[in-house]
């Protein structure tokens, strides 16, 4: 569902990835994880089509980034981790927005609306103004208007940052309930908790480079996902 292949992006004359690859099949929860600054947002934003890259392919559905972004983007939804909204619109004219672009049916739209506003208990601010939302309820909004097109392949930068445990619990239950109606997430995240608990794969990215990469009892061993990375972040 998602092929990363020698994906390289330099800043100027930094090199923030440094030819990495990666896939993510069906079915797959893939945890990227990495300190700060280690590259893992210049690998979502390329991923995303958003970030052009110096050298290497995406490949999202088998469609390239770089020859088919519309395609790509098609099959996909992708939520930053801090998203910027037309704060003028309200919460469901925005969703409404978006299905619009993506070509959403309305009995499609009107089902899954009620069902992720209800489930992040959106539902009663939908008709207010983004401007007067918190942080936390922007990105349940981002979230719901990610999900109202189906996508087959969820891209999440930090998806858990703002939201209050409830809402992280349903966010969790949406991830594994997209896989397993045969969907793809790719997210990065610092709660190595909820990555140890949820992902099927993880990779562990430092100074642009992959340092670890499997499944999660391959990359854990027997040590917690805690104990891996600060293993690999300190040791030079
Ligand atoms: P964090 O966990 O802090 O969000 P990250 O893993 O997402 O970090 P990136 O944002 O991908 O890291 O940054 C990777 C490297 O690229 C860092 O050294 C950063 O300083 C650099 N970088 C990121 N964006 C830019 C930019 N627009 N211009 C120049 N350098 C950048």
């Amino acid at each position: 569902m998602l092929k990363i292949r020698n994906y390289r992006k330099l800043y100027g004359k930094k090199v923030a990835v440094d030819g990495i690859d990666l896939e993510v099949l069906p079915k797959e929860i893939f945890g990227f994880i990495g300190h700060n600054g280690a590259g893992k947002t210049t690998t979502i934003k390329g991923i995303a089509g958003i970030l052009e890259f110096d050298e290497g392919e995406i490949y999202i559905n088998g469609n390239s980034i770089k020859d088919d972004p519309i395609k790509c983007k098609m099959d996909m939804a992708y939520i930053p981790d801090n998203s910027e909204f037309y704060e003028v619109l309200t919460g469901i004219k925005y969703i409404n927005f978006i299905a619009d672009i993506y070509e959403v049916k309305q009995d499609k739209r009107d089902f899954l609306i009620k069902k992720y506003a209800d489930l992040f208990e959106l539902t009663p601010n939908l008709g207010d103004s983004i401007s007067s939302y918190s942080r936390g309820m922007k990105q349940k909004l981002a979230v719901i208007a990610a999900l109202v097109h189906e996508p087959k392949l969820l891209v999440l930068d930090e998806p858990f940052v703002g939201l209050d445990p409830k809402a992280t619990h349903s966010l969790k239950m949406i991830m594994r309930e997209i896989c397993d109606n045969g969907g793809s997430i790719f997210f990065s995240t610092h709660v190595l908790e909820v990555a140890e608990k949820l992902c099927d794969h993880v990779a562990i990215i430092k100074e642009g480079k992959i340092v670890a990469a499997g499944t999660m009892e391959e990359v854990m061993g027997d040590r917690s996902l805690e104990e891996v990375f600060l293993g690999m972040v300190d040791h030079d």
